[in-house]
């Protein structure tokens, strides 16, 4: 009898959890999409201050404006985190064309890749040479790569259906292809834009040059597709033609910026920490309204989201907006390190940086008995379609927190369109949907609600259950 009674107590009780956790979860839901501020807080960070290149004013001037909403919005604890961040500057727009016979030259669509050098002051013109990967220079070597431009033309994999696996893919021919080129003796590389579609925008990012001393790098800059495929076709007809390119790019001296933090103290485990974040830099082509406005207004949303739907979190939950994400890490970087000095207990992060598409799910960097526990909460999901609940990577700016006590994620919106946009001059607001935007918001809250509601198994605690 006594056993009957714990199981039929039990069973109201998890009856119950259940009910007040689904109705939670419509809460976050109706006021995301009926009273949501993140669209509101998009529109004035991508149209009233626009991209937010690391060490611009633009970064600057998004760093106090999302304090000052930080602010209006009752938290309770809201600082700036002092983070130095690198400083390159794109200078006058980049111009290019092919000669095919002397003085016949068609123009093209490039821009210089982040981190790159500039041209020549007069601009570059070489013959052009093209490869289908950067691991293909070494073969041709030295005899025939030296003196010329090397055209990097790695088309993305179009039958991936996870997008993100088609730029892992050839990210590197970006990051990596003009210190191989340069190796060979290349005076210059272009490389094919990540983008899945065929279009005139020139997509830019990262590159590095590893320890290439300075006097020999090489300037590098990244071509539209639709260019790509035309030099591809010529170079098919006539192997012996010249390629021009100027760009007056320039890495300045290192400025000071900051991560911009938010935080609703925990009721009852203060010291336990939860992150919520994106990135707050951007490129400086477009508005950087996906690429990561989506993930900082988002991540701003949670907060409020918890606090209008009454929910009062048992541990901290901290928004984090993160500097420099996208030529650097700095800011990713100053954060842990900032944690782990202060020895601050992280027991949760979730980022979103993969646009402000409709939400699928997530992905989690966790042990297999936590992901157990995700995946039995997939009934409260499932009226808001979210699916998605895979194990793998959860974003970069949250990656140094990791160690053997957090649990990460990733909030994994629809990515088939991400990379129309991703790093080019239409990263843009009027590409973001209000209703997309405010589900991936609604989304986050309601996964950091569950983890805030039943804790995390961590593999440290799984050390502790057998010990
Ligand atoms: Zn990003």
């Amino acid at each position: 009898m006594k056993h009957i009674l714990i199981v039929v107590f039990l069973f109201t009780t998890v009856q119950f959890s259940a009910q007040t956790d689904a109705e939670n979860l419509k809460k976050i839901y109706t006021n995301s999409l009926t009273d949501g501020m993140s669209y509101q807080w998009l529109d004035h960070l991508s149209n009233q201050i626009g991209g937010r290149l690391s060490g611009s004013l633009n970064a600057e001037l998004a760093v106090q404006y999302t304090k000052e909403e930080f602010d209006k919005l009752g938290l309770d604890k809201v600082w700036l985190q002092p983070v130095m961040v690198p400083r390159w500057v794109r200078g006058a727009p980049e111009f290019a064309y092919f000669e095919t016979s002397p003085g016949v030259t068609t123009n093209v669509n490039i821009c210089a890749l982040g981190g790159s050098v500039a041209t020549p002051a007069g601009g570059l013109k070489a013959k052009i040479i093209e490869v289908g990967s950067y691991t293909e220079i070494e073969a041709l070597g030295a005899d025939k790569v030296k003196g010329k431009i090397v055209f990097i033309n790695r088309p993305m994999q179009a039958d991936l259906i996870n997008t993100f696996e088609a730029y892992g893919g050839c990210s590197v021919e970006r990051y990596a292809g003009a210190a191989e080129a340069a190796k060979y003796g290349a005076v210059g590389t272009i490389v094919r834009s990540l983008n899945l579609r065929l279009d005139d925008f020139p997509h830019t990012g990262s590159m590095g040059y590893g320890d290439l001393p300075n006097s020999k790098r090489i300037p590098s800059a990244a071509i539209s597709t639709n260019d790509a495929e035309l030099l591809s076709g010529i170079l098919a007809l006539n192997g012996n033609i010249n390629f021009f390119f100027s760009q007056n790019c320039k890495q300045l001296e290192d400025v000071q910026s900051y991560n911009v933090i938010g935080e609703l103290t925990g009721s009852e485990f203060p010291n336990e920490i939860m992150v919520v974040g994106g990135h707050l830099d951007s490129w400086d082509l477009g508005d950087g309204s996906h690429d990561d406005g989506a993930g900082v207004v988002q991540s701003m949303d949670v907060l409020r989201l918890l606090k209008a739907s009454g929910i009062r979190p048992k541990r901290t939950i901290r928004a984090v907006l993160f500097m420099n994400e996208e030529n650097g890490l700095r800011g990713g970087k100053k954060y842990a390190e900032v944690a782990k000095s202060k020895k601050e207990k992280h027991v949760f992060a979730l980022e979103s940086d993969s646009g402000g598409f409709t939400p699928r799910g997530f992905s989690f960097d966790c042990s297999d008995i936590m992901f157990a526990k995700i995946e039995s909460w997939k009934p409260l999901f499932k009226p808001y379609l979210i699916h998605y609940f895979e194990k793998g990577g959860s974003g970069a700016d949250i990656g140094p927190l990791k160690d053997d006590n957090i649990v990460l994620a990733g909030l994994r919106p629809d990515s088939q369109r991400y990379f129309d946009h991703h790093h080019a001059a239409n990263d843009t607001f009027e590409h973001v949907n209000k209703r997309e935007l405010e589900l991936g918001a609604a989304s986050m809250t309601a996964l950091i609600y569950l983890i805030d509601t039943y804790g995390t198994e961590t593999l440290s605690n799984n050390v502790e259950l057998k010990n």
